[in-house]
């Protein structure tokens, strides 16, 4: 299918229905928010190579693989989506980190739900609408070979916050020793919590 045939197909409306898996708009959105939080845990146990892979493989690959299956698409091969391997994996999870931090950041403190947020990511075929079997829309991240790391995190942050935008705006906190994101009001800071570690011996 051609890239314009499939943005033009993006602005209808598929149905979420993996084959042989309910799959709700409610999972998508955690799905995506577990797996950015995850990726953000590179700040305080940087990723090698080898982690950035199973992240792309695993968290990564669960949130896509239904806008996948929806678009007709195979999933884009790690060494494609990660880009020149003359880029250290730092630079390529520090930027992520950065960018959703940023975004972040403004969601948070916005008064109303911001859609100009979402917009540059859907009419880049970051994100495409759906709706599940229950009748809910919604929108779910696009695994596009083109994209940088750091767009891949941001359409994960679009479909979590399209979800729920009150979590961003009421629950939503980001610490400021580590610079996790957490919403339940409860951090482990590992920053915080190695100052104390006792040593054996
Ligand atoms: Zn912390």
């Amino acid at each position: 299918m051609h890239e314009s045939q499939i943005r033009l197909k993006a602005v209808s409306s598929y149905v979420l229905s993996p084959p042989g898996e309910h799959l709700t708009i409610s999972d998508i959105a955690d799905q995506s928010r577990a797996a950015y939080l995850a990726l953000m845990k590179s700040a305080v146990s940087p990723f090698r190579n080898a982690d950035l892979a199973e992240w792309f493989k695993g968290p990564y690959r669960r949130c896509v693989s239904p806008a996948g299956i929806m678009l007709g698409r195979t999933p884009t091969p790690f060494a494609i989506a990660r880009g020149s391997v003359d880029v250290h994996v730092d630079v390529l999870t520090l930027q992520a980190r950065e960018e959703a931090l940023v975004a972040l950041r403004h969601l948070k403190n916005l008064r109303e739900q911001d859609t100009s947020f979402t917009f540059d990511a859907r009419n880049r075929g970051f994100i495409t609408e759906c709706r599940d079997d229950e009748g809910t829309r919604g929108l779910c991240p696009v695994d596009a070979p083109e994209m940088k790391l750091y767009e891949r995190m941001l359409s994960l942050i679009a479909v979590d916050y399209v979800a729920r935008p009150q979590d961003y705006e009421e629950r939503l906190a980001i610490c400021r020793r580590c610079e996790m994101p957490f919403f339940d009001g409860i951090h482990a800071c590992a920053r915080g919590l190695s100052i104390h570690v006792k040593r054996a011996g």
